[in-house]
């Protein structure tokens, strides 16, 4: 992936130069640059024929640092990628990220000391598996005539990941996740279409289409005596709209399924953009009896207080606090306090992203009440979701609690 790149990073901690050099080595790099200082870096940048593919910076770093770094960056013209890798708290490298957004770099994603391999390759080399976060993924370019097309022959469609109830273990919702069966490319993941649908304003055909094979699914499973609860993914754009709540109430009449049959997740940063508008679409939902996810908890900026005056019913806790966090004790803080906030404001708990049977151990042992994670299923086509749910009653099986106890993996 990174072959015949060049790669330069930036790091005053000669020990983590030396560990990504070596892992940036191992990617077949073209070559791999290494400055000690934030000023060492761009006047590399400056050399006169000097082509960078990819900057890996610390933020903490004396004389200059990442932060500035940033904007020297935007000063110099650069237009490669860029990735951020700190010490520092998730909230300063979220706003490190977020700054690096608003002056227009090309932020690829972030990454925490210690540097742990796993960590490094779900950053630079999983684009095939996104992670809920679109900026990190290769984007396609598609036109407005295609997405329409795709749209209306249904080769943009949901795939559907259960959720499972922690107690019975049993599997009581689903999310539907989108889509593109496209002939030449196969499956493409939102990540590789919907920046694109974005930026050609399409974001509410898509969620409408959506929606309509969704409720259309969940009448013709409750015709089969399966009840499960769907939740549809909508942009903070859309939850603007003050025709929304009227339209999905159309759309279930049309279908025939009720408002409790469904949910609908808006990611934790979209609440940023949120104004009257907004919260009026809001309450309205939960007032027709629809359940609101905050989805992506812990990535996103918003405070305690903002998320109090919004009538959220389930909190999802991001799956990078899930991941790694038998051995991470700042993920444990995280989807401790999550789970906090959560109990305190009567929110149902979900932990996305659980992939080990130790991770469903830990959060089990939390207190969430939902799981929804690889180690259950992968997002699947309508077709392979009907008997998913349907084997042994929608129990699933989950790792015994005692043998992982008795094995001492562990750590309360
Ligand atoms: P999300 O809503 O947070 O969805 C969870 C993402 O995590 C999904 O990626 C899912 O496939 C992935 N995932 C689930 N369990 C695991 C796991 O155990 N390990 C790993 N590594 N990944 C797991 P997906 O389907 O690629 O979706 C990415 C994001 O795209 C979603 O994040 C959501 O924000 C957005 N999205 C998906 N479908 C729609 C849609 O219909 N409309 C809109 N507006 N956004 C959508
Ligand atoms: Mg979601
Ligand atoms: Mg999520």
């Amino acid at each position: 992936m990174f072959n015949g790149q060049t790669v330069l990073l930036v790091d005053d901690d000669p020990t983590q130069l030396l560990i990504l050099s070596g892992y940036f080595q191992g990617l077949c790099a073209g070559a791999v640059l290494e400055a000690g200082s934030a000023i060492d870096a761009l006047d590399m940048l400056r050399q006169p024929g000097q082509a960078i593919d990819l900057i890996v910076s610390d933020l903490m770093m004396p004389d200059m640092d990442g932060i500035e770094l940033l904007r020297e960056l935007k000063h110099a013209g650069y237009d490669g990628k860029l990735a951020l890798i700190s010490s520092l708290n998730q909230a300063m490298v979220n706003s490190a990220r977020k700054l690096g957004d608003m002056h227009g770099l090309n932020i690829i994603g972030t990454c925490r000391k210690p540097l742990r391999k796993a960590g490094l390759d779900a950053l630079f080399l999983a684009p095939d598996m996104p992670r809920g976060n679109l900026e990190a993924a290769t984007n396609v370019d598609f036109t407005a005539e295609q997405i329409t097309a795709a749209l209306e022959n249904g080769a943009i469609r949901p795939f559907y990941q259960p959720k499972v109830d922690v107690k019975q273990k049993r599997i009581t919702g689903a999310e539907a996740l989108v889509r593109w069966l496209d002939p030449e490319r196969g499956v493409l993941t939102p990540a590789q279409f919907l920046p694109a649908v974005e930026q050609l304003n399409m974001s509410s055909e898509l969620t409408f289409a959506l929606m309509k094979a969704v409720f259309r699914d969940i009448a013709s499973w409750k015709r089969q005596g399966l009840e499960v609860k769907t939740a549809v993914n909508v942009t903070a754009g859309e939850i603007g709209v003050l025709e929304l709540p009227d339209r999905i109430g159309q759309l279930l009449r049309d279908e025939g399924i009720e408002a409790s049959d469904i949910a609908i997740e808006i990611t934790e940063n979209a609440v940023l953009e949120f104004n009257t508008d907004s919260l009026e679409v809001l309450s309205r939902l939960r007032l027709m009896g629809i359940d609101i996810a905050i989805d992506d908890f812990g990535t996103g900026f918003a405070n305690i207080k903002s998320l109090k005056e919004y009538p959220f019913s389930e909190l999802k806790i991001d799956q990078s606090f899930v991941r790694g966090m038998t051995d991470d004790p700042f993920s444990q803080e995280t989807v401790r306090a999550a789970v906090t906030l959560g109990r305190q404001m009567n929110m149902r708990l979900l932990a996305e992203g659980i992939e080990t049977a130790e991770e469903w151990e830990f959060v089990r042992k939390r207190g969430v009440d939902e799981v929804q994670g690889f180690l259950i299923a992968k997002p699947m086509p309508v077709e392979e979701f009907v008997p998913f749910c349907l084997r042994n009653d929608g129990l699933v099986s989950l790792p015994p609690v005692s043998d992982l106890e008795d094995a001492g993996q562990i750590a309360s």
